[in-house]
Order: structure tokens, then sequence, then C-alpha cells
């Protein structure tokens, strides 16, 4: 990619040409400097929490559920609600903010943040947002990652004299930890994007990708009380992990939709042979049945 295209995208990514955009027009490095702090002594304390837009990454459901010592299922029905996400068409968990509260968030409380150690990512990362860029010509299709601040008017962090880089900050803020449990459903999201608008996900796909990235009781129950595992072969230290973590089935889950979804492979999961042997016959059987079908409509037409 020419060095003016890339530019052209980080000014875009970047939002420079929106005068009204929170986004600041500058490009952070990991050794990058910023001022911020939220404490409780600042005058905006608790006033962003209400009217956000939070899509809830897998990771950050196991964490809040856990926290909340409740079932996936209760934390879906209590706090969240399936939407498809943009483009994609994949469907993901929104948090339900409050709407009869002046649409709080359902975890703020005067002292803060209920459930502060588990909150999800996007809260965590506020105010750096991270960006890549697909360095395609140079760099033989790798990812670029930068970063930027969003700096709110009402935010009064940013008055505070408390120093960051941007890699103390992700630090301070778990982010290697919740980036290496959410790539592999962030590489799903953006598998799904390659093939554009065109490819609607089937229903039933949907509603699989739904039940893999949000409810690990669910998922446990289909991997290890349905035909799961005639149709497919796992190693047995495999099985035993994701029985017992959430994490690890998680991790799981993502490969099986890369297979079972998106047609990939992967190296934890494979289709058992009697099972591709089935598959193949059946394929053939299909094509013949046509070749067949157009062998009478030509013959029709003499
Ligand atoms: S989860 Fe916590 S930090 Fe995030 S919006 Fe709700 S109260 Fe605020
Ligand atoms: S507006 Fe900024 S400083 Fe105020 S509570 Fe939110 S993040 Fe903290």
């Amino acid at each position: 990619m020419a060095l003016k295209h890339i530019e052209k995208k980080v000014n875009r990514i970047l939002k420079k040409d929106r005068p009204d955009s929170p986004i600041q027009p500058v490009r952070l490095e990991r050794d990058s400097t910023f001022q911020f702090q939220c404490h409780p002594g600042v005058s905006c304390f608790t006033r962003c929490c209400r009217n956000m837009n939070i899509i809830l990454t897998p990771y950050d459901i196991i964490r809040m559920k856990n926290r909340l010592g409740m079932s996936a299922d209760l934390f879906l029905k209590l706090y969240a609600r399936q939407e498809i996400l943009g483009i994609t068409g994949i469907p993901v968990a929104r948090l339900n903010m409050l709407e009869e509260m002046d649409g709080k968030c359902p975890f703020v409380t005067p002292e803060g943040c209920q459930i502060y150690t588990d909150r999800p990512v996007c809260c965590r990362y506020y105010p750096i947002g991270i960006a890549s860029l697909r360095q395609q010509e140079k760099h033989q299709g790798e990812e670029e990652e930068f970063f930027f601040l969003v700096k709110e008017d009402h935010c009064k962090g940013f008055d505070e004299p408390v120093e960051w880089t941007v890699d103390s900050w992700r630090a301070d803020q778990e982010a290697d930890l919740y980036d290496s449990m959410n790539r592999g459903w962030m590489e799903l999201l953006l598998r799904k994007k390659s093939f554009g608008e065109e490819s609607e996900m089937p229903p039933r796909a949907q509603q699989l990708f739904y039940m893999v990235t949000t409810n690990m009781e669910r998922f446990r129950k289909f991997v290890f009380e349905s035909r799961f595992l005639d149709t497919y072969e796992v190693d047995d230290q495999i099985l035993r992990e994701i029985r017992e973590e959430d994490t690890a089935l998680m991790q799981f889950g993502f490969e099986y939709l890369k297979v079972a979804i998106f047609g990939g492979e992967s190296d934890r999961l494979k289709l058992r042979q009697e099972i591709l042997d089935r598959e193949v016959k059946k394929i053939i059987k299909r094509r013949k049945k046509n070749k067949r079908r157009l062998q009478r409509l030509s013959r029709g037409r003499r």
C-alpha cells in the first residue's frame, strides 16, 4: 500500500476531517504519553456510564456472569439483547441500558462501577482507542496496530495529573489478556465481514453462533449431551479442559464455528472419517442427480 494511501486511511480512522469528533487526530504509539485518571473525586464521576453502546465480547460475558454468580442464561436475560452487528450479519449481545432510569448502565452506583474489576472491554480501554491497518504490499498482509485518544469534553479525567504511556495504561487495564481472549472471536467477525454484505448468515447459523459465543453452559451441553462427539473427533485432554473451564470452552467454540460455519480447518476438532465419507457420498449422489436432470432437460429441448 502506498504511503499516501496509508495516511489517508489513518486520517479516516482518526476522523481528522470531522471537527466534532471526540477522537484526537493524533496517532499514538505504545510509548506515547497522555494524562488521565478517573476516580470518585472527579466532578463527572459515573456520568459517562449511561446510554453507552456496549457490545459484549464472549470473554466479557464469562467474566461478568461469574462475577455476578449467575448462569449465562440468566445474565443474558437480565442484562443483554441479541442484535445483528452492522454489515457482518453476525449476532452479538448488547448490554442493555436502563431506559426508565435515564439510560443508566445497570451496573453503575454512586460509588462507581459495581463490577469494576470485571467490566467489559470497551469500558476498560477508554480513553484509548485501537485501530489496525493491513499493510498489504509492504508487509505481506501483516496487521499494523496503532492507538488514538478519545477525548470527550465532559470527561474531566484528562485534567488529572497522572501520566501514562499507552503500554502502561494497557497493562493497568489487563488489555493483553482481554485481547488474547477475544482474538478468535474478532477473527470470526472479520472473516464474515470479508464476504461482504451479499452473503447473509442463515438463521440457523446465526442461532448457533450466538449460543456458542455467549452461553458457555448451553454450549457445554451441546458438546457433551448432543451428537457433537459422534460428528467431531476431539482429543481427550481438550475434552477434559472444556468440561471444566469456561475460557477453554470459549476458545474451542471459536475453532468449532470456524469449521462448522465458515468451512475452515482446525487442529483441535476434525470431522470423523465416517461423517466425511457420508458427506462425500451425498455430494456425489447430488451431482449425479443434477447431471441426470440436465440430460433429461436437454433431451426435452431437442
Ligand atoms: S459496566 Fe461499569 S464501567 Fe461500564 S458503563 Fe457500566 S458501570 Fe460504567
Ligand atoms: S467522564 Fe471521564 S473522568 Fe468522568 S467518570 Fe467518565 S471516564 Fe471517569
